[in-house]
């Protein structure tokens, strides 16, 4: 109950200066929301030809759809592709003088860890120092590693077991807008615009958003609640090339193999060592780029490797994809009998091209963090996001932190407090953008 005193002070504190009532707790907390939607599998899945890669993740979107209809949106559906739409009624005396603000966050967890029976643990009060997580003692959530943690003193920090990822990428994110409802909902005296809400499927995967209805949704500009620390706020993405390089050789049976045999392996294990040591994900950081060898089959007759190539520039992308290819022809040179392939392919692109048009985007975002007692910052992400390809469709999408930490991994967290002011900040953005059109 504690918290929930908290965050309604919270608010009343903030919000006093625009509406002089006292802002009531949402109806249910966004701990609570959060640790229902965390133990649902909506793990996406690589290289699937449809949209949801996995049916699991209905699951949720079923879900959220009821609790939607429930708390009283409108024009509540899940499309055929997964995707949950809904719309939250401004209460202006004119709300066509106020844009549509899509609020959005994405469904499934990374295919990278298991999201199979996720246990959340809910360390209570935290008082620093490194956390074990219980089913695995190997995995360490490390003050040195996470200098966040000596923020969090007091805080109730949420991890998975040790087993699987936790998925507060991104169900931190579709709990802070569920809760941003329902605060609105308790508090009609807050004054907002129309809302558009959607959840996404095949986020980690790059697919669903192909699928995004964006006329349908009917927001002028939206947000992706998918970030991590707190305050921290971004406009910039990665431009994104993936490569493909195989390697074709000659199968036969080893016994007879004298002077037929071509073995594929030993083409893509030179390759492979080529790779510049200091352009890696694992040495980079910041702004500077990287290529990264993340997938691959081994076989005799047909080898092949993916590659991620990021860079904030398209001219900095341009030169890692040179890169690689004249790492194909150095490989094929000292292995000439080997057939050797490569395809690049483009996957997004930096957003900041667009958004740089729309500094409001940035500057309310930043303005609703401070009044949640926030101090905001710029980051570019070092990665994509559904807003990256929404921006480059006509629907200019920035992203914000949610509060989470070390996505994709089994040390994954958030806590209380990252849930309750991501969600204030949602609370303050939608009226900030109602006070700015009067
Ligand atoms: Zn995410």
């Amino acid at each position: 109950m504690k918290f929930v005193v908290a965050l309604s002070f919270a608010l009343l504190f903030s919000i006093s200066a625009v509406a002089q009532t006292a802002i009531k707790p949402p109806k249910e907390t966004a701990l609570d929301r959060f640790l229902r939607y965390a133990k649902i599998d909506t793990q996406s899945k690589e290289d699937q030809e449809t949209v949801p890669s996995t049916r699991k993740q209905f699951n949720l979107a079923n879900l959220l759809a009821k609790e939607l209809k429930e708390i009283g949106a409108e024009n509540v559906r899940v499309s055929e592709f997964a995707i949950v739409y809904a719309t939250w009624p401004g209460n202006l005396p004119d709300n066509s003088r106020v844009p549509v603000i899509g609020l959005l966050a994405h469904m499934d967890t990374s295919p990278a860890v298991s999201g199979e029976n996720v246990n959340p643990v809910i360390h209570k009060n935290y008082q620093g120092g490194d956390i074990v997580l219980p089913k695995d003692p190997t995995q360490v959530i490390t003050v040195e590693k996470n200098p966040v943690l000596k923020e969090m003193i007091g805080d109730d920090i949420i991890t998975a077991d040790g087993t699987t990822l936790l998925g507060s990428d991104d169900k931190s994110g579709i709990a802070e807008i569920m809760t941003m409802i329902d605060t609105l909902k308790q508090n009609p005296q807050i004054k907002h615009g129309t809302i558009a809400v959607a959840f996404t499927p095949d986020e980690e995967v790059g697919g669903g958003i192909d699928k995004f209805d964006i006329k349908g949704f009917g927001a002028q500009f939206a947000y992706t609640v998918d970030g991590e620390t707190l305050g921290e706020i971004s406009n910039e993405t990665w431009s994104a090339r993936t490569a493909t390089v195989t390697f074709q050789g000659k199968s036969t049976h080893p016994g007879t193999a004298k002077g037929i045999m071509v073995n594929a392996m030993y083409a893509l294990a030179d390759y492979l060592s080529r790779f510049p040591h200091d352009m890696l994900p694992e040495t980079t950081e910041g702004r500077v780029g990287f290529v990264h060898p993340y997938a691959g089959t081994i076989d005799v007759e047909a080898s092949n490797l993916k590659i991620l190539l990021r860079n904030f520039d398209l001219s900095g992308l341009d030169k890692e994809e040179a890169l690689l290819r004249d790492m194909v022809k150095a490989t094929q040179v000292k292995f000439p009998e080997v057939k050797i392939g490569i395809e690049v392919k483009e996957n997004y692109k930096n957003m900041k091209e667009v958004l740089k048009n729309y500094p409001a985007l940035t500057d309310n975002a930043m303005e609703a963090s401070r009044r949640a007692g926030l101090k905001p910052f710029i980051k570019p992400i070092r990665g994509g996001t559904d807003g990256s390809r929404l921006t480059f469709q006509g629907l200019p999408t920035p992203n914000l932190f949610t509060g989470g930490e070390n996505f994709h991994g089994k040390l994954e967290f958030n806590s209380r407090r990252g849930l309750e002011k991501t969600t204030e900040t949602l609370v303050h953005l939608v009226q900030i953008f109602a006070e700015k059109q009067k």
